[in-house]
C-alpha cells in the first residue's frame, strides 16, 4: 500500500490538490473531512466531546457548534489537548481503516492522504511512502483563505502561528508542488507528479 502524505499550510491549495488527484482516479483520503463525518450527530465522538466539554458548544439542531469550540480550544490549550485526544485517535482509526478498504477494493498505485498537520505530529510519518507539500508564499496563502472563508487577516495569521513555518516544512517535504500560479497550473502539476508516480511504481513493483 502506497501513501502519499498531503500537507501544506492553510489556504495553500490542499483541498485543490486533492480535486485533482481525485479525478486522475486516485482515491483520496481526507482526515479533516473525517473529523467532521465523525462529529456529526448521533456519532459516539461528538457524545464524548460534548461530555468533555459542555453542552455549550452544541447548536439548537444538537449539531456541533466548530467555531465556538475552535475558538474555545485556541484561548486554552490544555482544552486543546483534551479535544485533540479525543479526536486524533479515531481519526487516525478511520483514516487507516478507509485507506485499507480503498486497497482491498481498487487496488490503486497509490493514495492520497490529506493531513493538514503532518509535520506538526508525528502519528502520520511511518506509514507514508512520500510526503507532497503544497506550497505558495504567505501572502497568496492569506489572500486565498480570507476569499474562502470568514476569516481576518489577523485570525489566519493567528492559525498560521500554530503550524509549522513555510521554511520548516519545506525542509521536511519530499516532493513539494507549487501553488502560485493559476489552478489550471497547479492541475498540470499534479498531473506531471501523478505520471512520475505512476512509473515508478511499476519500476519497483
Ligand atoms: P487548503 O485546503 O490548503 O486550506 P484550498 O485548496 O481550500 O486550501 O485553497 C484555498 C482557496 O484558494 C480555495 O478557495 C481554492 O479554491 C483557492 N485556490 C487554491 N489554489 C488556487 C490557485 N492556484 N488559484 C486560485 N485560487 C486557488
Amino acid at each position: 500500500m502506497r501513501i502519499i502524505g498531503l500537507t501544506g499550510g492553510i489556504g495553500s491549495g490542499k483541498s485543490e490538490a486533492a480535486k485533482e488527484f481525485a479525478k486522475l482516479g486516485v482515491p483520496v483520503v481526507d482526515t479533516d473531512a473525517i473529523a467532521h463525518t465523525l462529529t456529526r450527530v448521533g456519532e459516539p465522538l461528538l457524545a464524548e466531546i460534548t461530555h468533555t466539554f459542555s453542552q455549550q458548544f452544541l447548536n439548537g439542531d444538537a449539531s456541533l457548534n466548530r467555531a465556538a469550540l475552535r475558538a474555545h480550544v485556541f484561548e486554552h490549550p490544555a482544552e486543546r489537548i483534551k479535544l485533540e485526544s479525543l479526536l486524533h485517535p479515531a481519526i487516525y482509526a478511520y483514516a487507516k481503516a478507509q485507506l485499507t478498504l480503498n486497497q482491498t477494493q481498487l487496488n490503486p498505485s497509490y493514495q492520497i492522504l490529506v493531513i493538514p498537520l503532518l509535520f506538526e505530529g508525528n502519528r502520520y510519518q511511518s506509514m507514508l511512502h512520500t510526503t507532497l507539500v503544497i506550497d505558495c508564499d504567505e501572502t497568496t496563502q492569506i489572500k486565498r483563505t480570507m476569499a474562502r472563508s470568514h476569516l481576518t487577516e489577523t485570525e489566519i495569521k493567528r492559525i498560521m502561528q500554530t503550524q509549522v513555518s513555510r521554511e520548516t516544512r519545506l525542509q521536511l517535504a519530499n516532493e513539494v508542488i507549487q501553488n502560485d500560479g493559476t489552478v489550471e497550473e497547479l492541475a498540470e502539476k499534479i498531473s506531471k507528479f501523478h505520471k512520475k508516480l505512476i512509473k515508478t511504481c511499476i519500476v519497483s513493483e
